[in-house]
Formats: C-alpha cells, structure tokens, sequence
C-alpha cells in the first residue's frame, strides 16, 4: 500500500507543503498541483489513487473540477477528497453531492487526514491485500470467500464473490448490466446481459437468508444499485 499515489491540489505553498510531507509520512507517494489545470495534466499523464481538492482554487473552483472529473467515465471511481475552509452543512452537502468521496473542513489533523484517506482508499477497493472488506454490518472474508452478516456466515460461490466485491466496494451507485458485465467479468470475457440477471437472484437468495436481499436493488430500465439505503 506505500505505492499509493495521492495528488494534492492546493494553492496556498505553506498547506501544500505541509499536506505533501503529511502524507510522505504515512507512506504514500505524493504529487503535488496549484491549480486544477495543473492537475488535469497530471491524472492525464501520471493517474493517482486519490485526490486531495482544495475547493477554493484559483481559476476552475476544486468543487468544479471534482464536479468535471465525476462525469468523465475514465475518472469516475477515481475518490476525491474535497478539503475547505468553509464549514457549512450546505457546502457540505454540496460537495458530497457532486462526487466528492469525502469533505474535510480546515484546518484538521494530520491524523484525521490519514485516517480520511485510509477510509475512502478502503470503501474504494484501492488498499489491496486486506483480509476483509466492511460495508455496514456487512464483511466480507477475501481470504476464505465468506459473507459475514452478524453472527452467521455463509460461503459464496467465485462469481457471486467477485459481484458482492465489486457491489461492497462500489455501493450506491447504479450500474448498468455491460457496466457490471465489464468490471466483475472484464471486457474480454463474453458473456449475455441476462447471465447478470442470473447471478443476481443468486446473490439475492443468498443475501435472503439473512433477511438482506433488499440490499441489491433493481433500478428499472437501467441496472442494480447496492444500497445499505431503501
Ligand atoms: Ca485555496
């Protein structure tokens, strides 16, 4: 996990001094932009795991930016950060809204900081070689392929493993059936959109059994969406 590339997007020199040697620290490699033009270059040429956006930028604002990359499919998983010295629930909100991944307000902690990042590089799938992912109530043992909910735990077969992976660490987005087909089965592998409807039931007859098949929802017309939310 010391590969992890974080770009810092930040115009003030003394905070982004401080954020780079921040995260030095913790073990992640940083780089470093003043202003999101800068920083488009960057993810083009060098892309990072995770991005710390200072949302008042000279220029393009960081909310604008984040709001941008979000709509870009190659940038969309890519987790932002957004960082602020404004601390309103609306700008929060706001934020959230666009995409950000999560929102910070100035000036925090250094361990708060890392801890943030940890959290979002976790719920992303980004921090590999971890005995277990967590969702809610949900974990899921990558080593042994268990389902855990609770006090009961369920083996699950390779190919609901990889969707109940991929729904844990993308949830509450909608996913159409090629979207899914492309990122649990890879573009290489032909497969018919109905197959996904199949391994769905059978995720959902799992998930019946602990009374949660509400979790994987069906979005008419579109896809599913995995939701701890109704
Ligand atoms: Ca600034």
């Amino acid at each position: 996990m010391s590969s992890l590339k974080i770009l810092v997007v930040e115009d003030e020199d003394a905070i982004r001094g401080m954020l780079i040697m921040v995260l030095q620290q913790a073990g992640f490699f940083p780089t470093a932009a003043k202003d999101a033009e800068e920083a488009q270059n960057i993810i083009h040429d060098n892309p990072p795991d995770l991005i710390l956006l200072d949302w008042m930028l000279p220029g393009i604002s960081g909310v604008e930016w984040a709001r941008r990359l979000k709509k870009e499919p190659i940038y969309s998983d890519l987790p932002i950060i957004l960082l602020t010295a404004r601390g309103e629930e609306e700008d929060k909100v706001r934020g959230l809204e666009i995409g950000a991944d999560d929102y910070m307000t100035k000036p925090f902690s250094p361990k708060e900081l890392v801890a943030r990042i940890h959290a979002v590089l976790r719920r992303s799938g980004k921090i590999l070689g971890q005995a277990q992912i967590c969702l809610g109530d949900l974990i899921l043992d990558i080593d042994q392929h268990r389902l855990i909910i609770g006090d009961r735990q369920l083996e699950v077969s390779p190919t609901e493993f990889r969707l109940m992976h991929f729904f844990m660490t993308h949830p509450d987005k909608v996913y159409t059936r090629t979207q899914l087909l492309d990122q649990v089965w890879g573009r290489s592998v032909y497969i018919e959109e109905r197959t996904i409807d199949v391994h769905i039931r059978r995720l959902r007859k799992i998930l019946e059994e602990y009374g949660r098949d509400d979790l994987v929802q069906t979005v008419r017309g579109f896809g599913y969406r995995f939701s701890m939310v109704d």
